[in-house]
This record gives C-alpha cells, structure tokens and sequence, in this order.
C-alpha cells in the first residue's frame, strides 16, 4: 500500500519536472458507503443500504428502510480493505456480518466506535465510526471488477475477474489467467467492444450480457467525470434475480481535481488518515509515513527517493518520504521538523537538502526555529548543497545546536543510520 502511494508520488512529481512541486499528490478515498451512493447516481446496481453512526439510528434505519428485510449485512466503514477477514482489538472476529435483522443494533454495537484491525490497516487499526447496514441479496457469483490508471497505456485500464471476493493479491497468484485487462483509449471513450470484453472477463452466469455491458460503460463513465484514481468492485456480483451489483465499492480520487470535484472532496475523513499524514496536509507538505526509524526531511522527490534508498543500503530504515518542495517556506520546514520529531520511532533524523530553488539558509533557519519550538530528543544529521549553502551552515554553526554533519547523500545516510542504532 504505502510502496504504492509511494510510486505514483514520485511519477508524478518527475512527470512534472518540479514545476508544481507544492501540488497535493495524496489520493483522496472516501467510504464504501459514499462510494456505494455515487454509484448509484450513475445509474450502478447497488445494494439498498444506510449508513448508521449510532443505536438509535440503526433502529430508524430498520423502520423506515428496512421494514421487511429478515436478515441484513452490517458492514464496518472504515478506509482500507480485507474487513471480512479483518478482526477488532475487542476479539470481535469479522469487520462484516450477515444477520437476522433483531440481532442488527447488537453486532453494530460492537462495530461502532471500535477499532478494527484488517491486512491493510496496520496493527494499529482503524476506528469505525459507521456501519453500513445493507439488504442481504442473495449472491450466486462474486467477481472482480477494477478501473485503475495504468502508465504503459497512459490512460484508463479495466480489470476483471471472473473470481472475486477474495483479494486481488490472491486472485493474481491462484487465477492469473482469469484476469484480463482491457486498456480505454481516453479520447475516444470506452465502445461496445471493449466493454463487451470485459464482461466477457467478469463471464457472468446468469446477468444479461447486454445489461452487464451498459453497467460497465455507466461505471467507466462515473470513473472518467469524477476524475477517480481507482474505482475498484470486490466482489462484483450476480443475485439470484440475475442482476449485476457492485457489493463493495472502493473509490479514489486524483487530488489534483479537488477544484472541480468539491462534493466528493468534501467526504473526506481525516479520522482515518494517519495523523502524521494529516498534519503533513495542512502544511503542504508532500509526506508519506512509513514505519522505519530515521525521519527524513529532503527536498525534491527524486532526492527524497534516493535518500531512502541510501539509508537501506547502509541497513537503516526511513520512517518516512518527506519532500519539503522546491520554495518551502521557513515555517513549512519547522512543521516538517515537528511531524518528525513527533514520532515515536524516530530515533535520529536525516536532512538532506540539494539547495537549487530551494535555499540551504532557509531550511537551517526553519531547523534552527523548529528546535526552539520542540525539544530535540534525537540526533539530527545534515548534509547541505546548493545554493547559499555557506550562508546555511552559518546559521546552523551559530545556533550551537548538536548536528552531525555530513559531507555527502552517502556520508549522509551512514552517519544517520549510526546515529539510530546508538
Ligand atoms: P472487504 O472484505 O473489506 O473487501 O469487504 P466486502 O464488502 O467485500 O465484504 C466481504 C464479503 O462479504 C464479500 O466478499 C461477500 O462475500 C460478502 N457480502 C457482502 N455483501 C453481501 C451480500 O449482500 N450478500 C452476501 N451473501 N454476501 C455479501
Ligand atoms: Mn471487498
């Protein structure tokens, strides 16, 4: 996961050659729940489902919308995958449950305002501040349905299988002659012929092959207008009824569309964001948290990439991707300082700074600043290059803080790496 966020970072801060180095590259990802309802404005089969935050609305909820059902799947929202096999720090084993409809209120009971810990969360879990409480359609087939972006095509990819359910980690190792691929061209949209290839993929058994082609078509539709980075249906699935309907929904969001997308902008949850990731935001600072032990401060994606690769080779691990950009201001540099030094398992920091635009006086001010705002309990490295580099050094010399400096990246990242392990 994060490996991943991490890849489509970089491409994209090089695709742009530093012009917009300040942009947001995060991916913004909203709940099932929402997921399930932006589908079904484009005209998607879903379940019938409410979200419900609290027992008195799980009660309202069954009155009013589901005052027949017998039996309902209560389904925990938080933002990451693997919940059905996912377990909370209570013991409760399962992230979904299918119920008789009296027992609805108790098993969300124990979902609400608990943690839950799934193969994508982490150890440390995810608070479900919602549950989902769906009709329970019989399902007879699971698939798997994905749009993505893809960089060979340079535009939109549609996955299928006709296996689902299960990740499509899993599905790629067991089935890997089931998943097709099927590239769009962007400008000419998605045809008949490619969709038809794709339901030829999901190879539906009892769905009307027609009917499942104009679902696909409304699906990549939903996938190009509200600029997605991932629509992803896992399972995809026919009813007994013969329906094709999209049983979970995970969608993604180009940041960079924020400006025209402000609805779905506005369902982001930061309750479920990292907090270092979430103070790393509102800065404006281009930070992925990792879970290594020395925190790393770099300007420039490219650098930051190689710095974390030179602390690997010298057997250390970095706690984080950090690029402070290209014309970082003195008081983004001390917020960075503060996100690093506000981490547990950082035990020394690395800064590596090649000064181009971004000047080497600026960032030893923001240090200089940042260590009179938060006490610095671990050793700090510092290579500086680049422009006003000598005017850098100087302040940092005057401030008579404890740095360790260093001459080069490579020289960098070994002294960091000691410093850690000491
Ligand atoms: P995930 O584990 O986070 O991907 O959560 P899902 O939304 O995929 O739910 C887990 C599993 O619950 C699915 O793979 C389905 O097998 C099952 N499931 C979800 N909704 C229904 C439903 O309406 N009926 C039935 N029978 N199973 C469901
Ligand atoms: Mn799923």
């Amino acid at each position: 996961m994060v490996r991943g966020s991490i890849g489509k970072l970089v491409s994209g801060s090089l695709s742009l050659a530093g012009r917009w180095q300040q942009q947001q590259l995060r991916r913004l990802n909203i709940h099932e729940y929402q997921g399930a309802g932006l589908m079904s404005k484009y005209g998607i089969n879903v379940p019938r489902g409410v979200a419900v935050g609290s027992a008195e609305e799980v009660k309202k909820a069954i009155q009013d919308v589901f005052p027949n059902e017998k039996e309902l799947v209560v389904k925990s929202q938080i933002l990451a995958g693997g919940r059905g096999l996912g377990t909370f720090k209570s013991g409760l084993k399962g992230g979904v449950h299918i119920v008789k409809t009296e027992e609805v209120e108790d098993i969300a009971g124990k979902m609400l305002g608990q943690i839950l810990v799934t193969k994508q969360t982490g150890p440390q879990g995810k608070i479900v501040s919602k549950a989902y409480l769906c009709e329970k359609l019989s399902l007879v087939n699971e698939m798997y349905f994905a749009i993505t972006l893809d960089r060979a095509t340079a535009g939109p990819l549609i996955i299928a299988c006709r296996k689902g359910g299960t990740s499509i980690e899993d599905l790629a190792e067991k089935f890997p002659d089931m998943i097709i691929k099927v590239p769009v061209d962007v400008f000419k949209g998605i045809t008949d012929e490619d969709a038809g290839k794709v339901v030829d993929g999901l190879a539906p058994k009892v769905a009307d092959r027609n009917a499942c082609i104009e679902q696909v078509k409304k699906l990549y539709k939903l996938f190009c207008e509200c600029d997605c980075t991932l629509l992803e249906i896992n399972p995809i699935a026919e009813t007994s009824d013969n329906q094709l309907v999209a049983a979970d929904a995970k969608l993604n969001f180009d940041d960079n569309a924020a400006f025209r997308q402000k609805e779905i902008f506005a369902l982001r949850d930061p309750s479920q964001e990292d907090p270092r990731e979430v103070a790393a935001a509102k800065a404006d600072l281009n930070y992925i948290g990792l879970d290594g032990e020395i925190g790393c401060m770099v300007n420039g994606a490219g650098l930051a990439m190689a710095t974390m690769d030179i602390i690997k080779l010298h057997g250390g691990t970095p706690a984080n991707f950090l690029d402070v950009g290209g014309n970082a201001s003195e008081g983004q540099v001390v917020e960075a300082f503060k996100i690093l030094t506000s981490d547990d398992k950082v035990k020394a920091i690395l800064v590596n700074i090649f000064g181009g635009i971004m000047k080497c006086d600026v960032i030893a001010s923001g240090i200089v600043n940042a260590a009179k705002q938060v006490s610095l309990k671990v050793p700090v490295v510092v290579r500086l290059e680049g422009t006003n580099v000598d005017q850098g050094k100087r302040i940092l010399k005057e401030s008579e803080m404890a740095l360790i400096t260093a001459e080069d990246l490579d020289d960098a990242a070994e002294k960091a790496v000691i410093a850690a392990s000491s």
